[in-house]
């Protein structure tokens, strides 16, 4: 790469970490890149998710699926954690779960290194559940 095309690159990820870094919530790339062209940034929707991508493999982000098999992507605590997402609006929450030494001694009983797991819980928020009530 040449340094000018380094320097965009860095430019890019910095910009995409500072809208992600904006939310609590699971953003799918679609809604990142809304949100980054309405702040005037001319990237392109390839380069978010070619972006996206890099810092999930950089374990910078943390990724979730929703029940149509979209990936959303957000800037997470560092310490291992859990996630209890809004399947409505994407609130997360961080959540610890009580399973930890469990997954320790299946990994002991069986002989298995750097077993590692994903464990997300999806619902509908207070908020949302206020908002489907007045619907109806
Ligand atoms: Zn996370
Ligand atoms: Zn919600
Ligand atoms: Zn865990």
């Amino acid at each position: 790469m040449t340094q000018e095309k380094v320097r965009r690159h860095t430019r890019q990820r910095a910009e995409i970490q500072a809208a992600l870094a904006d939310t609590d919530d699971f953003t799918s790339a679609q809604d990142l890149f809304a949100q980054l062209k309405s702040r005037g940034l001319g990237i392109g929707l390839a380069t978010v998710y070619r972006t996206l991508n890099d810092m999930v493999e950089a374990h910078e982000v943390d990724v979730a699926r929703t029940e149509t098999s979209e990936q959303l992507y957000r800037l997470c605590g560092t310490e291992h954690h859990h996630h209890l997402i809004c399947t409505n609006c994407g609130q997360t929450i961080e959540i610890q779960a009580p399973l930890e030494e469990w997954v320790k001694s299946v990994a002991e009983t069986y002989g298995y290194q750097n077993v590692h797991h994903t464990v997300d819980l999806y619902g509908l928020c207070p908020e949302c559940q206020r908002k489907s009530q007045d619907q109806a």
